[in-house]
């Protein structure tokens, strides 16, 4: 990787100023997943191991009022770091001034801060999402040094990751932004071959850069979730009522076109009439489907056909679920597929952010990939092989 990382730093002393994406679910007081804060603890333990000072701070959500504050406090998550990490972390419930400077100027080698939502200073002209220059410049004052590990956000220029790297020598990769780059990034410019792709997942519009830029860079590329059934409209079959974007057939068609032999489409279907969460009244091929019928899965013959080219592969990426994966009765292709990776012996699996990223962890087998991310919208976007501005702002080693 070309850019410094935290290991490259010395800490001992030194106010380390450190990024990371605790934006995580809370439900009514309580975070109902703390993935995101057990993913950086790697990065704070070594910071403060190193005798450095941590002052740490996220966003969480979007702060559009003054009532959206109370929610979104960041108070509760330096509870769960505080639990995690076993050490006091003392919380600072501003984003600038002298309670949070002097707050900075009493911590002692190894002990860790928090300071509180980045984005409430969105209150003010979106001065965090908008990247103020004022904002950058005056966090980066606080601090020696800048350790970025918050993957997550690494697709968007914001004063707590760009603004800051702009405005400090040294800002540095924190391990798990270094484990995202190496494997997302690995796998996009430099993949061991065979190189297999799936796509999932409601939409072909939000996919296109991705399946674009996969069908240049993979050897095969497996589609599958609702996205599949514009791909079947677009060869001419009657797909009743499934998931379908009539405005993006053309570009369907154009996607087989290019990616002949390379495009591998489901071959068979879970049926029914309703959006509910019942059996498929029946499984077959798209020419069984019946009036008012939608398919919410795929089937087992297509779990066949993708297991047999996932296991050539040395390297597969997957980004999007399978079916109707939050019902229990359309989520077989999912779980197949979590399996086909699980089965891998000697390739790299790497598992895209957001939904597919929830099925793994959810499904069980956290354990049996090589890497799930864990940014949604990031790791889609340096799959569309995109410049992520978070990483690009770093020091070059
Ligand atoms: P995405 O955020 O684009 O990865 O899409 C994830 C969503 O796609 C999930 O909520 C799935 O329920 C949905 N999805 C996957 N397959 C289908 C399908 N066959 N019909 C309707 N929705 C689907």
């Amino acid at each position: 990787m070309a850019k410094k990382t935290v290991r490259d730093l010395k800490l001992k002393g030194k106010k380390v100023l450190v990024r990371v994406d605790f934006n995580v679910p809370i439900q009514n007081g309580n975070i109902t997943d703390d993935n995101r804060i057990v993913q950086a603890i790697p990065t704070l333990k070594y910071i403060l191991d190193q005798g450095g000072r941590a002052i740490v701070f996220s966003h969480l959500g979007r702060v559009k009022t003054e009532e959206d504050k109370a929610s979104k406090s960041l108070k509760v998550v330096s509870e769960r770091l505080e639990e995690l990490l076993g050490k006091e972390v003392k919380f600072v419930p501003v984003t600038r001034g002298s309670e949070l400077e002097v707050a900075i100027s009493n911590l002692k080698d190894g002990e860790i801060l928090m300071f509180e939502n980045t984005r409430f200073e969105d209150l003010d002209g979106n001065k965090e999402s908008k990247n103020n220059p004022e904002l950058g410049k005056y966090w980066a004052s606080l601090g020696d040094v800048f350790v970025n590990d918050a993957f997550g956000t690494a697709h968007r220029a914001h004063a707590s990751n760009v603004g800051i790297a702009s405005n400090i020598k040294d800002s540095v990769a924190g391990f798990l932004l270094e484990k995202e780059i190496k494997f997302i990034g690995g796998a996009v410019d430099n993949p061991k071959r065979p190189f297999v792709a799936i796509l999932g997942g409601a939409k072909v519009s939000d996919k296109i850069s991705v399946i674009e830029n996969l069908l240049e860079k993979a050897d095969k590329v497996i589609i599958g979730g609702g996205m599949a059934y514009t791909f079947l409209n677009a060869q001419g079959y009657d797909i009743g009522t499934s998931l379908f974007e009539a405005d993006k057939v053309e570009l369907a068609k154009n996607l087989l076109e290019k990616g002949k032999g390379k495009i591998i489409l489901p071959v068979d279907f879970a049926f029914t009439d309703k959006f509910e969460d019942k059996a498929p009244t029946h499984v077959g091929p798209i020419t069984d489907i019946k009036e008012g019928e939608m398919s919410l899965d795929i089937g087992p013959k297509t779990l066949e056909l993708f297991a047999k080219e996932i296991k050539n592969a040395k390297t597969v990426v997957w980004n999007g679920p399978m079916g109707v994966f939050e019902m229990d009765n359309y989520r077989k292709g999912t779980i197949g597929v979590c399996e086909a990776l699980a089965n891998l012996k000697d390739a790299i699996t790497i598992v895209g952010g957001g939904d597919s990223a929830a099925a793994a962890i959810q499904f069980g087998y956290e354990d049996k990939i090589t890497h799930i991310s864990t940014g949604g919208g990031a790791s889609l976007e340096y799959l569309e092989g995109k410049v992520l501005p978070g990483v690009a702002a770093l020091s070059d080693k």
